[in-house]
């Protein structure tokens, strides 16, 4: 394996075969999807919406598809399964069936949308060994509705029930596939203690997750069977997402999924930053191999005090859609009931219809072929899972604090799966980051050192690699060796004044740091104490008293602990930080950790990108090699609800100037700016194209046209 620190380098096979597929025009429809739509229907529905003026609205959409409920909790059709329940409104009509044929009228694919989750007393009484069970053996009721109950996926339900509605819609409906909601869950491990789980090793255990996956991808292969059943291009998919803490294995369910549909609808209230939607995408990128993947936007306002029936701002919905397409995902519209006919506030409508209208313009430029990026992020699944972080540490924000990071230093990167750090996924990056990736096997271990071996860097934090794949402590770093490193003590925290960091000699990751008015810059809340090395860069200067005031003074000034470890060994650059500096940086927000994290980043990736877009903002950038050539995507985050949504209006921002290296032998014939609906001129000087893009308002994608 030969390292580039230059793009353009090698691309996978794999990943090459996956992105021929998903633009060729023999591939199977629902690799070709760019746009989907889904009202999702109420109990009243059946006398409430306006069929044809559902349908219409989702073809002035150009969707390939719509979902259509045909449930499992309530049936929208005149179903024969036992305990398969017909809504109150219902009647004799078949509503899924109207709508079916409404949507095919069109062009539409459809699919069957099902619940799996709940159901009611009667199911309960004559199957009790469907349910979920609490510790005291009882039923565990819906809070929100008490007559409806949780199911659980290792019974007979899974197994019985569904697949007899799967197969009673196959016989009835001309339905292009099967899709279930509220199943597998989304970042958390199901808790039950019904017969069947009680044969099970204990929830939130490793032991317990390996079962939990094994049912899974039993399940998911028995429902695409019966998907098959009707037309041999059919196929099942499920709800996901769940970002980097999906709680099924995602490399298993990437090699299953035809369609990784994440629901993942957009924030709202809390403090979340903008880039939730991106990041989905990052995820689905590092495990679908360029299949299929959506992103739902919910037009509804989401969050943690919700509306399903009222719309979100306008341009927090937008946003999302911006996110949905500049990361590589397929953009999918959901709404909820159709009272008086299509929903009683239709600002639910229009959003959706400009953008997607917008792209339908240009799909050749939003089909990638690959991404252009040479820095990879260990997004560590596991660790996200079973690593229990100090007291009160919450795991999102670990990699929130390097992903802010990132952006501010306007890197590209991708999210690289723990497992899948072989050879050939990690040839096209000049570095990885391991952000706290505590969670290793001794397997993977092997793989990050032999990718340095072949001169690839690395960056790695805090506990990174002192546990083993089943979460077991280990004694030392096993990547120890790697960095130089070696651990002298358990994790320090914080009681006042958090540690800091004295500065013992120049290093370009102490770029505007050191040489600046101070010895010292800020440390992190948690460190490993690890031992001594050679010519240390940074040292800690131990936390102390912060109040009162006159005890707040260093004492021992100066130590020989190290507060970063860097060194080169051939081609390869390596740093190591004890501290949580990337999660210290999110929680405290001090730039003197964005601009060492920043630093850091540029210097094991040999400072060298492939394409960079310099000017003001905070932006979140892509680059990929399109069907049509190429594109650079600038997201726009300059706004005060970067953090915490939702956006009000937008904040443009000014001049940004893009320059990349050509692959040999492409040529760009034309820079389109897709937003800004103009051609801007170009420059092409030894493979390198440069281009401003004059302002970016909330989104711009910069497409160039390339034989
Ligand atoms: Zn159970």
């Amino acid at each position: 394996m030969e390292i580039n620190r230059r793009e353009f380098v090698a691309v996978p096979a794999a990943a090459l075969a996956g992105a021929m597929v998903a633009g060729a025009s023999e591939a199977p429809w629902q690799r070709r999807i760019r746009r989907i739509g889904q009202l999702n229907m109420t109990e009243h529905d059946p006398v409430a919406l306006d069929i044809e003026a559902w349908a219409d609205y989702w073809a002035s959409l150009k969707v390939d598809a719509v979902l259509v409920s045909v449930t499992g909790i309530l049936a929208f059709y005149q179903t024969k399964v036992p305990f398969h329940r017909k809504g109150r409104f219902l009647g004799n009509r078949d509503f899924f069936g109207d709508c079916c044929a409404a949507a095919k009228k069109r062009g539409l694919h459809v699919i069957a949308r099902m619940s799996p989750d709940l159901n009611w007393a009667d199911a309960l009484e004559a199957h009790p060994e469907w349910f979920q069970r609490d510790a005291e053996g009882k039923e565990i009721a819906l809070g929100e509705d008490p007559r409806l109950f949780r199911t659980c996926m290792f019974t007979t339900y899974m197994t019985d029930y569904m697949p007899a509605i799967m197969r009673e819609v196959n016989s009835l409906y001309d339905v292009d596939g099967l899709f279930t909601n509220a199943w597998p869950p989304l970042g958390h491990l199901p808790v039950c203690h019904c017969a069947q789980c009680r044969r099970l090793p204990a929830s939130g255990t490793i032991d317990y997750w390996e079962k939990f996956n094994a049912r899974t991808v039993y399940l998911w292969k028995l429902y695409d069977s019966i998907a098959k059943e009707k037309r041999a291009a059919n196929f099942y998919f499920a709800n996901l997402g769940g970002g980097i803490r999906s709680s099924a294995n995602l490399v298993q369910l990437g090699e299953l999924s035809e369609w990784f549909q994440c629901d993942n609808q957009g924030r709202g209230g809390a403090g979340l930053p903008m880039w939730g939607c991106t990041l989905q995408g990052r995820v689905c990128r590092a495990v679908q191999q360029g299949k299929m993947a959506t992103n739902v936007t919910g037009a509804w306002s989401t969050g943690p005090i919700r509306w399903r029936n009222i719309a979100k701002s306008r341009a927090e919905a937008r946003m999302w859609m911006n996110e949905t397409v500049a990361s590589g995902m397929v953009p999918y519209l959901h709404i909820i009931g159709g009272e008086t006919g299509m929903g009683e506030d239709r600002r639910a409508l229009e959003p959706a219809r400009e953008f997607f209208n917008w792209t339908a313009k240009h799909d050749s430029h939003f089909i990638n072929k690959r991404s252009i990026a040479n820095l990879g992020v260990v997004m560590g699944q596991r660790t996200q899972l079973f690593y229990r972080p100090p007291h009160g540490v919450s795991m999102p924000d670990y990699m929130n604090g390097l992903y802010y990071a990132l952006l501010e230093g306007r890197f590209l990167f991708d999210f690289v799966h723990e497992e899948k750090l072989a050879p050939e996924e990690l040839n096209k990056y000049a570095a990885l980051v391991l952000p706290n990736t505590a969670l290793l096997s001794d397997a993977q271990c092997g793989q990050l050192r032999a990718y340095v071996a072949a001169g690839g860097s690395l960056l790695a934090t805090f506990e990174t690699s002192l546990y083993d794949e089943r979460n077991q402590p280990r004694r030392d770093f096993a990547l120890a060796d790697v960095f130089g490193i070696h651990k002298a003590g358990a994790v320090i925290g914080t009681n006042g004044n958090a540690y800091s960091a004295r500065i013992e000699r120049r290093h370009a990751i102490l770029d505007g740091l050191a040489g600046t008015a101070t010895n010292i810059i800020a440390g992190a809340e948690y460190r490993v104490p690890v031992d001594p090395v050679a010519a240390p860069i940074l040292t800690v200067v131990p936390g102390f008293v912060a109040y009162p005031p006159e005890l707040a003074y260093p004492y021992p000034s100066h130590t020989n602990e190290p507060a970063i470890v860097v060194r080169e060994t051939g081609k390869s650059r390596l740093v190591y930080f004890p501290g949580d500096v990337e999660r210290t940086m999110w929680r405290a927000g001090h730039t003197d950790l964005s601009r060492l994290l920043r630093n850091a980043v540029r210097w094991v990736s040999g400072g060298q990108q492939p394409v960079t877009v310099e000017g003001d903002g905070v932006t979140e950038l892509f680059a990929w090699e399109t069907q049509a050539g190429f594109a650079v995507h600038v997201l726009n985050y300059t706004n005060p609800a970067m953090h915490r949504g939702l956006i009000r209006k937008f904040y443009p921002i000014g001049a940004q100037k893009v320059t990349m290296h050509l692959p040999t032998g492409r040529r760009v014939t034309r820079v389109e700016l897709l937003r800004a609906a103009a051609d801007v001129p170009f420059q092409v000087d030894g493979g390198t194209i440069t281009f401003v893009i004059p302002r970016v308002v909330d989104y711009e994608v910069a497409a160039l046209h390339s034989a």
